[in-house]
C-alpha cells in the first residue's frame, strides 16, 4: 500500500526559506575582537544570500558546480552555507589549517570553480592559487589587501562589491533531495584526504536530529556558539540546526583563544556552544587564573571530536557551573552520531559513568561492534571491537574514489574506532585502530590512560602513544604538558596514578615512560596529533624519563 503523504524534498533551500519566513528577526552576530561585533538578522541575511547566489550565477556557477569557502566562522561563511546549496550548487569548505599542498590537492580533486575567502587569509591562498586548475573566480570578503592573488588568470572580486551589484531576489532551487549539497574532506591523517559528499536530505535529517532533545536540543530561544570550525564537518551541523530552529548564532570569527572567547561569551551570552576538548581545556585553564570569567549563560557545552577527559567535565561544572555533554562523530557521519546524555532517572552520583562515555546513538544511526574476523561483538560493556555505523547521514563511499573496500562492510561504515557498548547502548571508545597500544599481546587503552592522567591537578594536557619495548613489543609513553609553573615529576605522576588508579584500569597499564612538552602537537582540526608525536619521539625530540 502506498502512503498518501506528499513527497516534498528535504533540502537546504527549505531550511533557508523557513528561517527567513518564520524567524526573520533572530540574530547572527560575528564577534569582532577589539572591533565592534557585526549583527544582522535572518530576514536581511536571506536577502544577502539571494545577492550572493545571483553573483555566483554571474560568475558562471551552475547546478552541481563546487563553490569553495576558505573562511573563519563568520557571517559570510553562513551566507555561503545557506546560499550555495540552496541555489543548487555544492558548498566545499576548505580547511584553513591545511598545508598548501593539501589545500591544492583537495580543491583540484573537488574541481572547485569559485573560492570565497577573507582578506585575512589572502597570504594563505596566494601561494596555492596558481596551482588550482579549475578555479575561475575568487570573492574576497573584508577590506584588506588582495593584490597577492592577482596575475593568475583568476578574476578577483570584492565580496561586498559582488553582492552590491545584485538583486536580493533569487528563485531558490528545489533540487532532488539525494543530490549533493556540500562536500568536506577528511583530515587525512593517514594518506590523502577523502571527500565526503553530504546530500540535501542528509543535511536536513542531521540538522533535525541535532535539534532533538536527546541530542543538542537546539530551539528558537537558544543562542548557539559554534567554536568548532565551519570549515570542518559543517561545524557539527550547528549552523544548519540553528537556522532550522530559528536560534540566534554567535560566530567567533578568528578569535579562538581563551581570552577573546571568554570575552565573547560574557558579552553575547550564548546558551549552547560546541568545540573540541582542547578549546574548553584552554578556557578552563584561563578561568582558573582569572576569577572574573563567567560562562554561566551556557546551559550546554557540546564537546567531542576527541575523548573528553572526566577532569574537564568536572572542572567545567565546578568552575563555571556549566554541563559538558560529550558527542561522538566523524566527517563521514555528518558528524553527529552519538550523544552522551545520561539516561532518564539516573541518580546524580551515577551521572559521570555516562557522561564520560562517547554516547548513545541518535535515532537514525545504528551502531555495532565487530572483531578482527568481522564477527559481531556482544554489547556487554566489556567486549571490545571496531565500531561500525550506518544511517541516513552516514556516508556510503568517498567522492571520486574507487570503492574503498576496507572502509565499508555490508553497507556499514567501519569507523576505525575501537571500544565497547553497554547493554543500554552507551559507547565507550578505547582507541583508534591506528593508535592502539598492544603490549605483550594485550590492548592498552590510550584514551583511558589520558583521561586519568588529565585528572592530576598539575597536568594541563596528556597524550599517550605506543613506543617500542624489547620485551612487550610496545608500551605506553605518556606525553604531558604541565600546568603553568608546575614542576611535577614523572615519579610523582606515576605514584599519583597508582594511588588514584580507576578500577577499570589494570595496574600494569600505568605508564612507566613519561615525557614533558610545552604543547602536544595538534591536527588541522585541533585534536592531539599522535602521528606527529610518534614521529617526534622517533626523532628523539622528546626526553623520556624512565620511572
Ligand atoms: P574527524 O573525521 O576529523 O572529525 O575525526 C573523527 C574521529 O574523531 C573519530 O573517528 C574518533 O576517532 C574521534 N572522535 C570524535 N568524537 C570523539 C569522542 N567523543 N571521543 C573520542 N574520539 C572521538
Amino acid at each position: 500500500m502506498k502512503s498518501t503523504m506528499q513527497d516534498v524534498p528535504l533540502t537546504v533551500s527549505s531550511i533557508l526559506r523557513h528561517v527567513a519566513t518564520n524567524h526573520a528577526g533572530r540574530q547572527v552576530i560575528t564577534y569582532g575582537g577589539a572591533e565592534p561585533a557585526r549583527t544582522t538578522t535572518y530576514g536581511p541575511l536571506e536577502e544577502r544570500c539571494g545577492q550572493l547566489a545571483n553573483a555566483l550565477r554571474r560568475a558562471g556557477v551552475g547546478d552541481d558546480d563546487r563553490v569553495a569557502t576558505l573562511l573563519w566562522n563568520n557571517q559570510e561563511h553562513l551566507e555561503a552555507y545557506a546560499a550555495v546549496p540552496a541555489m543548487g550548487a555544492v558548498l566545499h569548505t576548505l580547511n584553513l589549517r591545511l598545508s598548501a599542498s593539501q589545500l591544492s590537492f583537495i580543491a583540484n580533486h573537488a574541481e572547485d570553480r569559485v573560492i570565497i575567502t577573507d582578506s585575512s587569509l589572502v597570504p594563505l591562498l596566494a601561494p596555492v592559487l596558481p596551482g588550482l586548475s579549475t578555479v575561475r573566480v575568487v570573492f574576497v570578503a573584508g577590506g584588506g589587501e588582495v593584490s597577492a592573488l592577482e596575475g593568475n588568470g583568476v578574476e578577483i572580486i570584492r565580496y561586498e562589491d559582488a553582492l552590491a551589484a545584485e538583486s536580493p531576489a533569487f528563485p531558490w532551487a528545489e533540487p532532488d533531495e539525494r543530490s549533493a549539497a556540500a562536500i568536506c574532506y577528511t583530515s587525512g591523517t593517514t594518506g590523502d584526504p577523502k571527500g565526503v559528499v553530504y546530500s540535501h536530505r542528509s543535511m536536513f535529517l542531521h540538522s533535525m536530529a541535532a535539534c532533538t532533545g536527546n541530542a543538542l536540543a537546539v530551539e528558537e530561544g537558544d543562542r548557539v556558539l559554534p567554536v568548532v570550525p565551519m570549515f570542518h564537518a559543517s561545524a557539527w551541523g550547528l549552523p544548519y540546526a540553528a537556522l532550522m530552529a530559528g536560534a540566534d548564532l554567535l560566530l567567533p570569527d578568528r578569535f579562538l583563544q581563551a581570552a577573546p572567547l571568554a570575552d565573547m561569551i560574557q558579552t553575547h551570552r550564548p546558551t549552547k556552544a560546541g568545540a573540541v576538548p582542547t578549546i574548553w581545556n584552554d578556557l578552563l585553564q584561563f578561568g582558573s587564573s582569572h576569577p572574573d570569567v563567567d560562562l554561566s549563560s551556557i546551559s550546554l557545552v557540546a564537546c567531542g571530536g576527541a575523548a573528553v577527559p572526566q577532569s574537564l567535565i568536572e572542572g567545567f561544572a565546578d568552575r563555571f557551573g556549566v554541563p559538558i555533554i560529550q558527542a561522538w562523530g566523524m566527517t563521514e557521519t555528518s558528524p553527529l552520531a552519538a550523544v552522551s546524555r545520561p539516561p532518564a532517572g539516573v541518580a546524580p552520583e551515577s551521572d559521570m559513568t555516562y557522561r564520560k562515555r562517547q554516547g548513545r546513538a541518535i535515532c537514525g544511526v545504528e551502531m555495532r561492534l565487530t572483531d578482527e574476523a568481522g564477527m559481531p561483538v556482544p554489547r556487554d560493556d566489556r567486549s571490545v571491537g571496531e565500531l561500525e555505523v550506518r544511517g541516513p547521514w552516514i556516508t556510503g563511499g568517498y567522492y571520486n574514489m574507487d570503492e574503498d573496500s576496507d572502509k565499508f562492510r555490508d553497507g556499514w561504515l567501519r569507523t576505525g574506532d575501537v571500544g565497547h557498548i553497554s547493554p543500554d547502548g552507551y559507547l565507550t571508545l578505547t582507541d583508534r585502530t591506528k593508535d592502539v597500544i598492544k603490549s605483550g599481546g594485550e590492548w592498552v587503552s590510550s584514551v583511558e590512560l589520558e583521561n586519568t592522567i588529565m585528572g592530576h591537578p598539575q597536568v594541563a594536557e596528556a597524550a599517550v602513544i605506543a613506543i617500542p619495548h624489547e620485551r612487550w613489543q610496545e608500551t605506553a609513553l605518556a606525553v604531558v604538558v604541565r600546568t603553568h609553573g608546575s614542576d611535577v615529576t614523572a615519579d610523582q605522576l606515576g605514584q599519583w596514578f597508582l594511588e588514584n588508579c580507576p578500577a577499570e584500569i589494570p595496574r600494569w597499564w600505568i605508564p612507566k615512560n613519561w615525557a614533558f612538552v610545552d604543547q602536544v602537537p595538534r591536527t588541522s582540526v585541533g585534536k592531539f596529533d599522535k602521528r606527529a608525536l610518534r614521529a617526534q619521539h622517533a626523532d628523539g625530540d622528546l626526553v623520556v624519563v624512565p620511572n
